[in-house]
């Protein structure tokens, strides 16, 4: 059997293997890398009766062939998704597919994590620590900081601008310590992911750090997005003898790409569904034709306000011509005032609770698919967001143990200037 190689959206002739493509980040072109053919694994799957962990390995390992990282696959996903996955079955073919019990409650979990467990088995080519960075505002960075921690031989720097994430965010991003540096930065987001850029194309930093970095377009964390997609329909098949059209929160759509890629592979999936906020250039793509970039907006689901979501190139690299991309991408948009309805309206009727992300998921659901086999995807614990959700449904959220262990834990954290001088020199004297 061939190899199993990873191409540049933006030019088919740059393949490497997927521990290369994961150390890399984004490719040399610029562009992002994804899969040159999908292994097709259909009926194969639907007999599978091992674990989730088991299951994804089984997805995931053909990605690896001929790669030095293939063997360690099954250790990689046991020691990543440690954790559970289970489906809220609202009636007898609708479920929500619940993705926020990993360390941190939030699906970024399972990608952090798994980045985690491949780059930990990369063997360095200096005697220099992997430094990788990271700009977030809000759910990445906790993720990436929580996966990493303790690795040896790998610095993680997080990048978070002051007051504009909520508490219990900034508690996660900064309740590390040893390997996992936390700055908290004098300016915007943008700011933060313009100090990251910066830090790349510096040289002073190419001479101390090893570097990379662990935002959502590293194929390391698309991967193990589409293990779940697979796993969830094939329980969904199983129980309800239906496919399931699946509807899933999106922003930077890199988790809607896995649902894509296990579609591929021949996972039985009836639909994918794109679940937008009012940021909606997906929308107003799938109208006109054209695609045009928004500045973005904020809105009550925080971690989907993207204007300029990067893994739209993954997908229209997969259905090139516009007349697949509208036959295979639905995409819908909810207002603050549906997300705000739904979460009070679904907890008065079932008792779930759902974190505002989440909401825009189920809120499509019950506007435009009430009547037909549904798994809506929800992306993160409402326990985060308790200052929306609490007012909505009148009472007080239970905190899981393992979050509430992070935020008893105290915050460490330098202030920088939004200037690359600032960062550089809290780096130098942070680094081990
Ligand atoms: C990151 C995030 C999303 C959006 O996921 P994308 O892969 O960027 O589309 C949705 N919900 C939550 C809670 C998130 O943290």
């Amino acid at each position: 059997m061939a190899n199993a190689v990873f191409v540049s959206t933006r030019n088919p002739q740059h393949q490497v293997l997927a521990s290369e493509a994961i150390e890399r980040g984004p490719a040399p072109d610029g562009g992002l890398y994804v899969p040159a053919f999908f292994p097709k694994l259909g009926e194969k799957m639907l007999a599978f009766s091992g674990s989730f962990p088991q299951f994804a390995a089984e997805v995931i390992r053909p990605f690896f062939k001929g790669d030095f990282l293939e063997k360690a696959i099954d250790d990689i996903c046991h020691q990543a998704f440690s954790f559970s996955l289970p489906l809220f079955w609202e009636s007898a073919d609708k479920a929500i597919l619940e993705l926020f019990h990993g360390p941190t409650g939030a699906f970024k979990d399972f990608g952090a994590r798994f980045l985690a467990g491949a780059l930990e088995r990369s063997p360095r080519k200096s005697a220099r620590p992997l430094t990788i960075l990271v700009a977030t505002s809000g759910d990445t960075g906790g993720a990436v900081a929580s996966a990493f921690y303790q690795k040896k031989m790998i610095e993680v720097f997080i990048l978070f601008p002051r007051g504009r994430v909520s508490e219990r965010q900034e508690k996660q991003l900064t309740c590390w310590g040893e390997n996992i540096h936390s700055l908290q930065v004098a300016g915007s987001f943008d700011d933060c992911q313009a100090l990251v850029k910066g830090a790349f194309a510096d040289q002073r930093f190419h001479q101390v750090f090893d570097l990379t970095s662990a935002n959502s377009i590293n194929l390391g964390r698309l991967l193990p997005q589409m293990s779940y997609f697979y796993y969830a329909s094939v329980e969904f098949l199983k129980k309800t003898g239906k496919r399931a059209k699946i509807i899933i929160p999106s922003g930077n759509v890199g988790n809607a790409v896995g649902a894509y890629w296990a579609l591929e592979m021949g996972a039985p999936i009836e639909k994918i569904v794109l679940a937008v906020n009012a940021n909606r250039p997906v929308v107003d793509y799938l109208a006109t034709g054209e695609w045009k970039a928004r500045e973005s907006v904020p809105t009550l689901a925080n971690a989907m306000d993207v204007g300029n979501p990067s893994n739209i190139e993954r997908l229209r690299h997969l259905y090139p011509k516009f007349s697949q991309f509208k036959n295979k991408v639905s995409c819908f948009s909810v207002s603050d005032e549906e997300i705000r309805q739904t979460i009070g309206q679904y907890f008065e009727e079932t008792q779930y609770l759902l974190c505002p992300h989440s909401a825009v998921a189920k809120a499509i659901d019950r506007q435009l698919f009430k009547e037909e086999a549904t798994l809506s995807v929800a992306t993160a614990h409402p326990a985060k967001f308790e200052t929306i959700v609490e007012p909505l449904i009148g009472k007080v959220i239970n905190i899981p143990a393992h979050l509430e262990l992070l935020l008893e834990r105290k915050s460490i954290y330098e202030q920088i200037a939004p200037d690359l001088e600032s960062f550089y020199s809290a780096a130098l004297k942070l680094y081990c």
